[in-house]
């Protein structure tokens, strides 16, 4: 069994981790402590009671080191005073025996006797993003030397109205640092921040319990683009009436929407799509009708799809390769739940392969990949994400506005300069390594 003892933490905080009787990680504790450690910016998805403020308090202290400076190169953003107070008490707890300066700051008293505070110099600084930003502001602190940021209840944050003190404490920070963000629920609020203002962040939830990997059979096929795949959907949907209940992923709405609405002029109300444009009365209705078995699938994207507990799923065809590789497990586990077996299939581009790498690389596990049926016809025709060739510099600053709403996955996707064409006519590019294990090894190299 994995202990605290196995995190190499100082033994300072081990020991007052001892004296707090917190021995053995939880497993949000666990997924995260690496990825933080890392330096990376991190996405933890993780409801209060899991565990969560330890999952990142402990990477950060561990990598905390003594500024001369006396400015906090921590900043722990939290929603509201209560948290403050809660997360300042713990890591007060935790720091008894170092010589880490912790102070906890929130609105709604008398800012002066706060500015006082800072005099003897602060190290980690907590608290709710207004006040944060006002002490900021009257030059009571410095948040130039912050390396760590971390939002906790982030989806919180921004149902309270936060997003403009956020967004500019965001340019008062350096753009050097990292970012560590917590959230219970991936709201399309959390979406769309993390689209417009973060990186790709290292998504780290838990996966879905009772949905082991082995009771799911994993194939895939190599598709040569978007439209061919939506051709390949419709030939197996004809060859196979077992396809009976069919979750199909897209990676962002806008695709979610092309592929309903061809779909469905081949089969009118046999498909229906959620995603975060529906209203709430249409997405229940669809997810009804998909329950009820009156349709025969379900389009839909993982941040309509979290949540979701949609028994008997005979088939998830994930018509696109999350980036996410935990995103993956998420969907595939809405197969194969309970004591059923169940179909995931992937459709891969060329461009799939890396992150499908990355896939079986967390799953440990290939998938077993099917020859293209001859039968389906290649439709070369590129729909408009696949045309794009525009590099962008800075994606975090500039966000596509051609595309806008979809998910931040797809930014990798838009950065993507060329189309190498489906798997009869891929030519790999000179850097690709050339087989599936220097791939492997490649991408280890990369962790
Ligand atoms: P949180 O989810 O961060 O709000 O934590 C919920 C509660 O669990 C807090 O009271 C923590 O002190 C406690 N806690 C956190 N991690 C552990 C652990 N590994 N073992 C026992 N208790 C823990």
């Amino acid at each position: 069994m994995i202990t605290f003892k196995d995190f190499e933490l100082p033994r300072k905080l081990e020991e007052s981790l001892d004296q707090l009787g917190i021995t053995i990680p939880t497993p949000i504790q666990l997924k995260s402590f690496k990825p933080v450690l890392s330096g990376k910016d991190v996405m933890g998805i993780a409801q209060t009671g899991t565990g969560k403020t330890l999952a990142y308090l402990l990477p950060i202290l561990k990598m905390w080191k003594y500024s001369k400076s006396g400015a906090p190169t921590v900043l722990i953003l939290v929603p509201t005073r209560e948290l403050v107070v809660q997360v300042s008490e713990i890591l007060e707890s935790l720091t008894e025996n170092l010589s880490t300066r912790v102070l906890g700051v929130f609105g709604g008293v008398n800012i002066n006797t706060q500015k006082l505070k800072f005099d003897g110099g602060v190290d980690i600084l907590v608290g709710t993003p207004g006040r944060v930003l006002d002490l900021a502001i009257d030059n009571a602190v410095s948040l130039k030397e912050v390396k760590h940021l971390v939002i906790d209840e982030f989806d919180e944050m921004l149902n309270l109205g936060f997003r403009h003190q956020l967004t500019h404490i965001f340019e008062i920070l350096r753009e050097k640092r990292q970012n560590v963000l917590f959230s219970a629920t991936m709201t399309d609020a959390v979406d769309e921040m993390l689209y417009e203002y973060f990186n790709s962040p290292q998504e780290i939830s838990l996966a879905r319990s009772g949905t082991p990997l082995e009771k799911i059979v994993q194939k895939g096929y190599k598709v040569e683009n978007f439209n061919t795949k939506i051709n390949l959907l419709k030939f197996l949907l004809e060859q196979h009436e077992d396809f009976s209940k069919v979750l199909v992923f897209a990676n962002n709405k806008k695709h979610a929407d092309y592929l309903f609405n061809t779909i469905s002029e081949w089969y009118p109300d046999v498909f229906d799509v959620i995603h975060s444009n529906k209203s709430q009365n249409y997405r229940l209705r669809a997810m009804k009708k998909f329950e009820e078995g009156e349709v025969r699938g379900l389009i839909t994207t993982d941040v309509m799809a979290r949540g979701l507990d949609i028994s008997d799923v005979t088939h998830v065809i994930n018509f696109e390769i999350p980036e996410i590789p935990e995103q993956y497990i998420h969907r595939i586990g809405r197969t194969g739940r309970a004591d059923k077996e169940g179909i995931a299939i992937s459709f891969v581009t060329a461009k799939e392969e890396v992150p499908l790498l990355e896939i079986e690389m967390l799953m440990d596990k290939e998938l077993a990949f099917e020859d293209f049926p001859e039968e389906v016809e290649i439709n070369p025709k590129k729909i408009e994400s696949e045309k794009e060739v525009v590099k962008m510099k800075n994606p975090t600053k500039a966000p596509n506005i051609e595309l806008g709403g979809g998910a931040f996955h797809e930014k990798k996707a838009k950065n993507k300069k060329i189309n190498l064409g489906g798997p009869t006519k891929r030519k790999p590019p000179k850097t690709k390594p050339k087989n599936r294990g220097q791939q492997k090894q490649k991408a280890r190299k990369k962790k």
